[in-house]
């Protein structure tokens, strides 16, 4: 018997739904006949009104861990959730707030797709007049972040497989599959001999590292240089020479943007450092497990703290910043 999806679509564009449907290898249709049995998907089934929520009252009304609820979206929570009406029941409005806590409350699994879902995102922007928070700030059961704006078709596909087949992957501290997200875009960028050597492009469509341009593949934890997108893995960002904007970012998009600016460690005061010194200083940060939290760092002073106290050891990386870091910084 294939395994029961609820997703439900929440305060979004709807555009991780789209992603899936540009899936290969399974493609969607595949994946609906063969593998998943897709009860409520509110972009792709045929039903409407009330015997399109059938399968909601009955997956409340079922035992529990009986299916896997997928939220793509985030959360309005200010006017007691009526910004994201997602149905009517009884005559009332039934809110995303309460559709996805009932819900949740009786999966087997709760999976976030997309960074809205994840962390906010972009439908939690600053000012934010819905307060939008992400599924995990409104249930008290784990759930599984699959970030991404959207999210990349393998990495949902291939989480939900992996919790079918073998149960929970390993996640990371954000709850992401390691799998997808266990190492930076930067790690793997084939432009980081650019990055490494000094060599950084001054404008879009140049040939080079797009650091100077803003790119925030070193702060961002995703697989798409090596994956790729646009169903036939065909190209992403930085291969058609425009700056990753951190799109699978906890941060995103509030905290990465300008998304045209560099990061502020390459000329944040008190440091001033030299392109050609950029990659070694961002290789001492990643050292001391401080690089996804550059922005905010930098922006309370934390950082500057941080450096300091790092320097003072005996470890390479403490002899690196000792080169590279001002004695002004004291
Ligand atoms: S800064 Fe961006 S373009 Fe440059 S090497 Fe890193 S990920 Fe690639």
């Amino acid at each position: 018997m294939r395994p029961k999806i609820i997703w439900l679509t929440t305060n979004s564009c709807a555009g991780d739904i789209l992603s899936l449907l540009n899936a290969r290898h399974p493609n969607f249709c595949q994946m609906a006949e063969d593998y998943f049995d897709f009860r409520f998907e509110p972009f792709t089934m045929a039903a409407e009104g009330d015997l399109a929520l059938e399968p909601l009252a009955a997956a409340l009304n079922g035992a529990a861990g009986e299916y896997i609820l997928v939220v793509e979206g985030n959360i309005p929570t200010a006017a007691q959730g009526r910004y994201c009406v997602i149905a009517y029941r009884a005559g009332q409005p039934w809110t995303a707030l309460e559709a996805v806590q009932e819900l949740a409350a009786k999966a087997r699994y709760v999976v976030a797709a997309g960074t809205c879902a994840a962390f906010g995102g972009p439908y939690a922007a600053h000012p934010n007049p819905t307060g939008a928070k992400p599924v995990s700030a409104v249930v008290p059961q784990k759930v599984i972040n699959v970030p991404g704006c959207p999210v990349h078709p393998d990495w949902l596909a291939g989480t939900l497989y992996h919790l079918v087949a073998h149960g929970e992957p390993e996640l990371d501290a954000y709850n992401r599959p390691l799998i997808y997200f266990g190492e930076t875009v930067h790690d793997r960028c084939p432009r980081r001999a650019d990055f490494e050597n000094g060599n950084f492009a001054s404008q879009p469509g140049e040939p080079g590292c797009l650091y100077r341009l803003g790119c925030k593949g070193p702060v961002t934890h995703a697989d798409c240089p090596v994956r790729q997108w646009c169903g036939e893995h065909t190209n992403w960002p930085v291969g058609a020479n425009t700056p990753c904007i951190g799109c699978a970012s906890p941060e995103f998009p509030d905290g990465l943007s300008p998304f045209f600016e560099h990061l502020p460690d390459f000329k944040a005061p008190p440091l001033r450092l030299s392109a050609d010194r950029a990659g070694l200083f961002t290789g001492a940060l990643t050292a001391l497990g401080i690089g996804a939290h550059l922005t905010a760092n930098i922006a309370t002073g934390r950082l500057a703290q941080t450096l300091k106290k790092a320097r003072k050891g005996k470890t390479r990386t403490a002899r690196a910043l000792r080169k590279l870091l001002p004695r002004r910084l004291d």
